[in-house]
């Protein structure tokens, strides 16, 4: 079926912004969740997860909200969303309701049309049933005919005859380059997939953005996805997600393997909660994906070397993240689809009901990669579990205690428990006079973006001692949760332009004081540049001794 994606687009820009502009974010909450004054903001107890002291702060200056407990916040048109699990322009059709305000429609509105990679998979799946050798190899995979037309597998010819079915149906060309199907080259138009049996990618909304191809001619890489377009992300999406999605909501559990093959076959096995990431490996753009359903979630990994490093990653992801769930490693270079193939359905099930939790799996992890008879390297590992505990919450940081001074045969009293953990849920009270001065630097470069590039000028992030994650987030990714809760700790001040600088001064001292003492020490830089060096840090601390931020060098 061809859909064509138009709401999105039907309510003009210029009504948007109107209504945002007319509505109050706490008037707009209060009609759903009882909400109480608390100094310049509001608080109640959070929707969005269970809670009996109010940690869910609204501010009417800053029309957003955000809850300290669960992360979850944004602007009024997001609380709806989230609160009424509606889609953004359900949502401004909702909040223009509530606030008796009329809506104007666009009727030249620009469409989104999928019909030419729609029609093109349909191409495709035609052609797989008349290509043996395609058929041939999915058949010795022990894909059955039911997967092929359940995934709607299909067949990518020959670049010529894609664009030739292209040209012929009178489908846009430059829609097809949109999607990745095909590109400009130096011999005219030519078709991104060639030779190979076509995965189609649906995204969450269950549109077609993609394909993965397998080759079956052994022309390039064996696998390669779509490039990435405006419709195909593929750090966010999961493959095999919009066939599962239904099965993750009502068994609330998540299989996440590393291949198309798996995801089938695993299907056919009756797993059908298993999808794929994208040759990728799992990301924190995944996680709103995964947030929706609150699953148990399942890795499902090879035991090679990429394998173990990639569920690593995804464990310390998912763990710092509150997720609960664990990991299955494949040895014997057996993957979840050969364990299909060789009938082994009860191993598998008895595989994915005692996975190892994803704090044990990273604790191991990180034992396993050094020597524990060298008493250096000890420590290091040492180092290294408790700078993962720093990001796990207090509960989860004592329960693996008894774990982790038995892995590392070590006293329990040499591991670093933290009060509050410092991960995705930033602490809020009893912060140090070195975090606020540090937040409130942030803070301030938030609020006042025209300062940005003249701090830059002066500080990086190797002068932050704990907050050098949030500086980066500045810089990158203003979105962030942590910077959201940064703008409503009303303990953070805000500076003046001169209360700034005083800041900036007293973080350079420490740090060019330091840098100075390497410097000096330093043994591997020649006599020349050392001088140079310590002279221009010797000046720099002048500068800031006289106040003369100004003059100050980066070095
Ligand atoms: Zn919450």
């Amino acid at each position: 079926m061809v859909s064509i994606d138009i709401i999105k687009i039907m309510i003009t820009k210029t009504s948007i912004e109107n209504l945002k502009n007319s509505i109050d974010i706490v008037d707009i909450i209060s009609n759903f969740i009882q909400v109480k004054k608390s100094g310049a903001n509001f608080t109640a107890c959070c929707p969005f997860h269970g809670e009996k002291t109010a940690s869910f702060v609204i501010s009417p200056s800053k029309q957003i909200y955000h809850c300290f407990g669960c992360q979850v916040g944004g602007d009024a048109i997001k609380f709806i969303m989230e609160f009424e699990k509606l889609t953004y322009p359900e949502a401004i059709e909702k909040l223009a309701t509530l606030s008796n305000f009329s809506l104007e429609y666009d009727d030249n509105y620009q469409r989104q049309d999928y019909s030419v990679i729609e029609k093109l998979n349909g191409y495709y799946q035609k052609l797989l049933v008349s290509n043996q050798e395609a058929s041939e190899y999915l058949k010795s995979r022990g894909i059955s005919s039911f997967s092929i037309e359940k995934f709607e597998l299909g067949f990518a010819p020959s670049s010529n005859e894609t664009v030739n079915y292209l040209k012929n149906n009178f489908l846009n060309l430059s829609d097809g380059k949109d999607f990745g199907i095909i590109d400009y080259g130096q011999g005219g138009v030519y078709a991104r997939f060639i030779d190979r049996i076509t995965f189609p990618i649906y995204n969450n909304t269950s549109k077609l953005v993609g394909f993965g191809g397998r080759t079956i001619s052994g022309h390039g890489a064996k696998y390669i996805n779509s490039p990435q377009t405006k419709y195909f992300n593929k750090s966010k999406l999961l493959y095999g997600y919009n066939i599962a999605k239904d099965h993750i909501f009502k068994e609330k559990q998540i299989i996440i393997t590393e291949g198309y093959l798996d995801v089938i076959m695993l299907h056919q096995a009756g797993f059908q909660t298993a999808v794929a990431t994208l040759g990728t490996a799992l990301t924190s753009e995944h996680l709103p994906l995964l947030k929706r359903s609150e699953p148990k979630v399942i890795l499902a990994y090879d035991g090679d070397k990429a394998g173990l490093n990639a569920a690593y990653k995804a464990s310390n992801l998912l763990s710092q993240n509150g997720y609960d769930g664990g990991v299955v490693i494949f040895g014997d270079g057996m993957d979840p689809a050969d364990m299909v193939m060789n009938r082994k359905m009860d191993i598998l099930k008895d595989m994915f009901t005692n996975t190892k939790p994803f704090a044990e799996y990273c604790i191991d992890y990180i034992c396993d990669s050094h020597d524990l008879f060298n008493p250096n390297d000890k420590q290091k590992a040492l180092n290294e579990v408790n700078d993962y505990f720093k990001s796990l919450t207090p509960i989860m940081q004592q329960s693996y205690v008894p774990y982790v001074s038995s892995r590392l045969n070590i006293n329990s009293n040499l591991l670093n428990l933290a009060n509050e953990h410092h991960g995705r849920a930033q602490k809020r009270m009893n912060l140090s006079q070195i975090d606020i001065a540090e937040l409130s630097i942030i803070k301030t470069m938030l609020e006042m973006e025209s300062l940005v590039a003249s701090v830059l000028n002066i500080i990086n992030e190797d002068m932050f001692q704990t907050h050098r994650n949030e500086f980066n987030l500045l810089l990158n990714d203003k979105d962030d949760p942590l910077l959201r809760a940064l703008l409503l700790q009303e303990e953070v001040k805000i500076y003046s332009v001169e209360d700034l600088n005083n800041q900036l001064m007293i973080l350079l001292v420490p740090y060019y004081n330091k840098k100075l003492q390497l410097v000096t020490n330093d043994k591997t830089i020649d006599f020349k540049e050392k001088s140079r060096q310590i002279r221009a840090l010797k000046d720099n601390i002048d500068f800031i001794k006289k106040g003369d931020i100004n003059s100050l060098t980066m070095i």
